[in-house]
């Protein structure tokens, strides 16, 4: 893919090709020297796209354009913080405003209890939180379980806490899961929301709590090409020094969908998490 087509001599900030969402998503810049000469790169996902054709850049040429992509990240990292402040403020007045959850059509499907959930019209609402304890987003779960986060909120590094850590910590992906986790086990519990976001949560954990037992429940996807769970879980644990701990469904009658401690659960009735 050439993100260069079309593209006049300047500093440019476009939507990335390979992770943007919507034209307005930019989160990438692109700095093009002259007709030959160019390089975009995305500050989200990293991707990277250079053009460099007849001749090698100088020295004084490289460096000004080092320092051009340096000025488009600044620009990209101080509008990402202007939409998380304003998403944050959003979700204080909109946390406060909602009722406790008692009763949810997604508490009763999934037969898990509230854990410091809130209701705002149909949706339940589950708050992500920085370990400082600072509300910075919000995600929004409707009756058929279907997931909305605010749009421009920080997801990375956040999570829900449920229960008190001593001497264990369980960090899973989904609430359902960290619910039915917590009221199995009676261990703390934090939802990073996605997979992810296991390793900046386990990350963020670690330094948080330095002699803690981190535990990453991991989503089996074994539907999925690369079981995305598993792997980021795994990936977690060995970055902070963590255990894993799968779901086994050996013995039940699993479908496709049954990849969490959750669904577990509802097969088998009482779960076990051994890492
Ligand atoms: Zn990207």
């Amino acid at each position: 893919m050439s993100v260069f087509h079309d593209l006049t001599i300047g500093d440019h900030r476009l939507m990335c090709p390979v992770c943007g969402k919507a034209p307005r998503d930019k989160t990438m810049g692109v700095t093009i020297l002259d007709e030959q000469h160019g390089i975009a790169h995305c500050f989200r996902c990293g991707y990277v796209e250079s053009r460099r054709e007849q001749r090698e850049l100088t020295p004084a040429e490289r460096k000004a354009f080092a320092q051009r992509m340096e000025a488009l990240r600044r620009n990209h990292d101080a509008e990402q913080r202007q939409r998380q402040a304003e998403a944050a403020a959003s979700a204080a007045v909109r946390w406060v405003s909602a009722q406790p959850a008692h009763d949810h059509q997604y508490l009763r499907a999934k037969g898990i209890q509230a854990h410091g959930t809130r209701i705002e019209g149909n949706a339940l609402m589950v708050p992500l939180r920085d370990t400082s304890g600072q509300l910075h987003s919000l995600q929004f779960i409707a009756a058929d379980g279907a997931k909305l986060f605010m749009p421009g909120g920080r997801t990375r590094g956040c999570y829900h806490a449920i229960g008190k850590p001593a001497g264990k910590l369980v960090i899973v992906e989904g609430f359902a899961t960290g619910a039915t986790v917590h009221e199995q086990t009676g261990h703390a519990v934090a939802v990073a929301f996605n997979a992810g976001n296991l390793l900046p949560v386990a990350r963020a954990l670690r330094s948080k709590f330095p002699c803690i037992d981190l535990v990453l429940a991991a989503d089996d996807d074994w539907k999925t090409d690369g079981n995305p769970g598993l792997t980021a879980a795994t990936e977690a644990a060995k970055a902070v020094g963590g255990l894993l701990a799968v779901p086994n469904f050996t013995g039940l009658p699993r479908g496709d969908k049954d990849t969490d401690f959750n669904d577990l659960h509802r097969l088998a009735g009482a779960v076990e998490v051994t890492a």
